[in-house]
């Protein structure tokens, strides 16, 4: 049997495919441009022989239905599905799931509507999740299909760390407070750590640091998430590509009463034209690395502002825990950017983290490593991020019933 996980967007959906035997990714891909005169759906796949093949289509993919529907269709064809009725599940990826979701849901009318009434805190994700899960209900009425939220793991935040300091009613009425995203990588990766250290994931305290192109950083506290740093959305918190990450409200005020800008305004320059790109022009770490190395003040600011803020990060959050079994770095910057883990390490000797260099600077390791020093209290770990197979293994224990 297998698990099929989808992040449907606006005008896309990704998809992935996983056998449960073994737990295999068997094939993924990307309907693209859905409901624009040419759309586009790629594949690729392992073929009989394990080699890599792949396939791309041009063609007008008018709905999501349609998209699934191609989607099952390319599986089809290439022998990796035989028929629907190989899949025990469809996980569905949510990004806001309120207070609602501490745990995936299997879908039904109830869940449908209770993402839809958190829909204003995530405008730009949750309706184009709810037109893929519609579209597979429609299509695919008997496969079981599970909503994996990016909020749930943080639901475990006590008050003092998901409320904001402002009118109580501002939270009561609005549900103003933080949620945290990017749970499904900070629990895929614990519970990874946890295995790494070999300690039951409850009796261990991690800092879990997720770089990509959004970021955030996570307290654990035994085995459950006590503070995050990506807030009401994910534009508080950390230096990211785009996104300002934490800044002083009053910057919005004086913006709006001396610059004139409006919500739109103010959401594009917060979340699009801030961040990395703003302070150096360009968002990608690779780049602004070889700037830096070529005398760019401004990629060189972008770099230290980047280890600063994650440095302060991450002695807050060693002060919530009181100690802490391992600082775990991954996505894109976590598991690649030698200089950003360097930086944000740097100078926590007292703390009990200190780095390996020569492990740290290995570029060409991949997959799950350790890079502290053997002197280190703290375990400094990579750890590639899997949210797919997360999200497809959250899905199945949801359909059968079963606990980790
Ligand atoms: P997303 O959040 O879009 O999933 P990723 O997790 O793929 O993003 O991370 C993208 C970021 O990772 C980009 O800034 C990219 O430059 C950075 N990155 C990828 N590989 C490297 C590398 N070898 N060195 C430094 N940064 C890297």
């Amino acid at each position: 049997m297998k698990v099929l996980v989808l992040n449907s967007g606006s005008s896309s959906i990704k998809y992935q495919l996983f056998r449960i035997d073994d737990w295999q990714a068997l094939a993924l891909g990307l309907v693209a441009r859905i409901g624009e005169p040419e759309g586009e759906i790629k594949l690729s796949w392992r073929d009989d022989a394990d080699a890599t093949q792949a396939r791309q289509e041009s063609l007008p993919i008018p709905s999501h239905e349609q998209g699934i529907e191609r989607i099952i269709r390319a599986l089809r064809d290439t022998g990796v599905l035989t028929d629907v009725t190989e899949l025990a599940a469809i996980g569905h990826r949510v990004v806001h799931g309120g207070v609602r979701f501490k745990q995936p849901a299997l879908i039904d009318d109830t869940v449908i509507a209770a993402i839809r009434a958190v829909a204003p805190l995530a405008p730009l994700h949750n309706p184009g999740h709810l037109a893929g899960i519609e579209a597979v209900r429609a299509h695919f009425p008997g496969v079981p299909a599970v909503a994996v939220f990016d909020t749930a793991f943080h639901q475990t935040m006590p008050p003092e760390a998901y409320r904001y300091a402002i009118p109580e009613t501002l939270y009561t009425e609005h549900q103003i407070r933080r949620y945290g995203f990017h749970g499904t990588s900070h629990q895929y990766v614990a519970k990874r750590a946890a295995l790494w250290l070999d300690t039951p994931l409850a009796q261990c305290n991690l800092i879990t640091l997720h770089l990509g192109n959004g970021a955030s950083a996570t307290a654990i506290r035994a085995g459950q998430c006590v503070d995050t740093s990506m807030g009401l959305t994910p534009l508080e918190g950390l230096v990211m590509g785009t996104r300002s990450g934490d800044i002083d409200p009053a910057v919005v005020i004086y913006l709006c009463k001396h610059l004139g800008l409006n919500a739109d305004g103010l959401d594009r320059l917060f979340n699009r034209q801030s961040g990395l790109l703003g302070l150096c022009g360009v968002n990608d770490m690779r780049e602004i690395d070889r700037l830096a190395a070529a005398g760019d003040e401004r990629a060189e600011l972008a770099i230290a502002m980047t280890t600063h803020r994650l440095k302060k990060y991450i002695g807050a959050y060693y002060a919530e825990l009181g100690w802490v079994d391992a600082l775990v770095f991954t996505g894109g910057i976590g598991e690649n950017a030698v200089e950003i883990r360097r930086r944000a390490c740097a100078g926590l000797e007292r703390l009990g983290i200190v780095l390996d260099d020569a492990r740290n600077a290995e570029t060409h390791a991949h997959g799950e490593r350790d890079i502290s020093a053997a002197i280190s209290d703290v375990r400094v770990l990579v750890i590639p991020t899997n949210e797919e197979l997360e999200i497809a293994q959250q899905a199945l224990r949801t359909v059968t019933g079963t606990t980790e």
